[in-house]
């Protein structure tokens, strides 16, 4: 083993540090939320790997998380049984950045590096919150399978540098020990950690151990002295949530619960809680976030995080990929699987025909969930809609099955509504569409003001016809998928002509018939650069304006994909 060296922290976990330790400032306390889950996750690998390899749990079977504290000293010790950490994995995951979403989060913060607490919480970088309320911390870790002497030690005062040494520790796992600031010592207080542990960590499926305190026998000094033999008593409910009867969760457990999962700090929008029982059964508890977390409006649509598969209560693994097409990636969770075999790997899981029914079913409830919402609580749904509609258009081109079911979840800005603002449905549309309208209409462009200013649009305000403006990105791609809604054709105001009465059509053949030594001209004139020169009902006030054919792209498209060099 080598011997105790000191090493300087990689650049960003520097940058990390200082930001974590201003911004969580004035949510100190979720330190203790962080280890504890830190513990709680080790305990979860321990499992999964003992299951093939039941020797690692030699010595101490039980899986299980302790809180103490001193007093004297000055200390909390948040201990776990769980798998622990060999020297390179305290150096790749304690000393650099592990995550890339804390190092794309650190590259959008950009120059001023001013960041919230929200956005913190959304990036691994919960161990580091044990800065927040210490100026030293100690973790001693031995990985379960290696000897005594394998153990390592760790210490930093979080300021650029750590110590990193071998250790003897007779028990397997990992104990961490902060040094608590000056100013800090309400946390030294046996109620004070309870309640804490009560109000974000009950839920944890482990154990959480505290010590018993004596009852409170008038001296107030000694209330809190933890005698050698210390009696544990568990502090948590240790059950996982999803796995108790509906009636007996309450909101607010919840929506702790939802903080734990999805690096989250603010309360989920909605969410979902089912059992199926049949000859598959499983559990599903499904969230939908009230805000987009911050790795989603970095598009990373590869690295999905949030939505754990458990088998039997054993956490396999983070599923969100195999559980849920990628236009629902927002969805945070748990599905737990009473019939999977506990062995399954990634590769398996993708072919498995079990998963594919549990897949199917996850995406019902969450469309389910989220038509909930649209009908009855208006104002959250907006903002939704607002955070993740365009998340949910690429379910348009991705997941054809459920087309319609998604096309009436979306909202669109139109010539009826105000401003920039998405709130208009198709089903609003339809349900106010003119006398012998037949069909949907939109324009695209690349901003909401060239829709809304285009040309095109007023032969259609003319005649008093809605027309939908598309300004988002990803219009265009999921508007190629989306040919009618509701049995009505969704058409481009620049394709095709639009549909007229009688009257109309017999002013404009006469009209055709004056213009047409205009016409001929105008295309003796311009040649090859256009297809065909005609007179139209498309406007009003403007003298002319480009067409497209039923086939052709719309000039928004033809834009990017020039922008893009093809
Ligand atoms: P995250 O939990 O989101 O990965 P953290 O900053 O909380 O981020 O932890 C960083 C990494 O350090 C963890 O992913 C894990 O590999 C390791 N780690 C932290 N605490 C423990 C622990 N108690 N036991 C084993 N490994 C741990
Ligand atoms: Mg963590």
């Amino acid at each position: 083993t080598a011997a105790a060296e000191t090493r300087k922290f990689e650049a960003e976990v520097d940058q990390v540090l200082h930001l974590v330790t201003h911004s969580l400032y004035s949510h100190k306390e979720i330190f203790l939320r962080e280890l504890v889950s830190n513990a709680s996750d080790a305990c979860d690998k321990l499992r999964f790997e003992s299951i093939g390899n039941p020797d690692l749990l030699a010595g101490d079977p039980e899986l299980r998380i302790e809180v103490s504290w001193d007093r004297d000293a000055r200390t909390i010790t948040v201990r776990d049984t769980g798998i622990g950490m060999d020297r390179d994995e305290v150096v790749a995951n304690i000393g650099s950045i592990a995550s890339s979403g804390t190092r794309r989060f650190l590259e959008a913060l950009g120059q001023d590096r001013k960041a919230d607490a929200r956005l913190i919480g959304q990036f691994g970088v919960g161990f580091y919150s044990a800065f927040v309320v210490a100026d030293r911390v100690t973790v001693l870790t031995r990985r379960a399978g290696t000897p005594a002497e394998a153990g390592v030690k760790w210490e930093s005062d979080g300021r650029g540098e750590y110590t990193l040494g071998p250790a003897t520790l007779e028990a397997r796992g990992t104990t961490v020990v902060l040094h608590l600031k000056e100013g800090e010592d309400e946390f030294l207080d046996g109620w004070k950690l309870r309640s804490l542990v009560r109000k974000y960590s009950d839920h944890v499926a482990f154990p959480i151990r505290m010590p018993k305190e004596a009852p409170a026998a008038g001296d107030d000094k000694d209330k809190d002295k933890q005698e050698p033999g210390t009696q544990w008593e568990t502090a948590n409910d240790a059950s996982a949530l999803w796995t108790r009867p509906k009636p007996e969760i309450t909101d607010e457990e919840y929506r702790n619960f939802y903080k734990s999962l999805g690096h989250d700090f603010n309360d989920p929008a909605a969410w979902s809680h089912n059992r199926v029982e049949g000859s598959q059964s499983f559990t599903t508890l499904l969230y939908l976030p009230s805000q987009p977390p911050f790795d989603l409006l970095m598009g990373a649509r590869d690295e999905r995080k949030g939505l754990k598969l458990y088998i039997k209560r054993v956490f396999i693994m983070d599923a969100a990929q195999e559980l849920l097409p990628a236009y629902l990636r927002f969805v945070r969770g748990v599905v737990d699987a009473d019939d999977l075999p506990l062995n399954v790997s990634r590769e398996i899981l993708q072919q498995n025909r079990q998963l594919e029914k549990i897949r199917g079913a996850c995406i019902r409830r969450v469309l389910d969930l989220i038509e909930k919402l649209s009908r009855d609580e208006p104002e959250k749904f907006a903002a939704f809609i607002k955070a993740f509609g365009n998340t949910l258009k690429e379910g348009i081109v991705e997941d054809p099955g459920n087309r319609e079911r998604i096309a009436k979840l979306l909202r669109f800005a139109s010539t009826k509504s105000e401003g920039e603002e998405r709130t208009v449905s198709l089903d609003d549309y339809i349900a106010r569409m003119a006398e012998g309208q037949d069909a949907i209409w939109y324009i695209t462009a690349d901003g909401h003001r060239a829709a809304a200013g285009s040309p095109q649009l007023e032969r259609f305000r003319a005649k008093g016809i809605e027309v939908l403006l598309m300004s988002d990105r990803i219009d265009e791609w999921m508007l190629g998928h989306l040919h009618e809604y509701a049995g009505k054709p969704l058409r481009h105001v620049a394709k095709g002509e639009l549909p007229l009465d009688e009257a109309e059509k017999k002013r404009q053949e006469e009209a055709a018939q004056a213009a047409a030594p205009l016409l001929e001209r105008i295309r003796s004139l311009l040649g090859e650069a256009v297809g065909e020169v005609r007179v139209s009902a498309r406007l009003t006030d403007s003298p002319s304006c480009l067409a497209l054919s039923e086939w052709e792209m719309a000039p928004h498209l033809a834009h990017l994909l020039r922008e893009a060099g093809q």
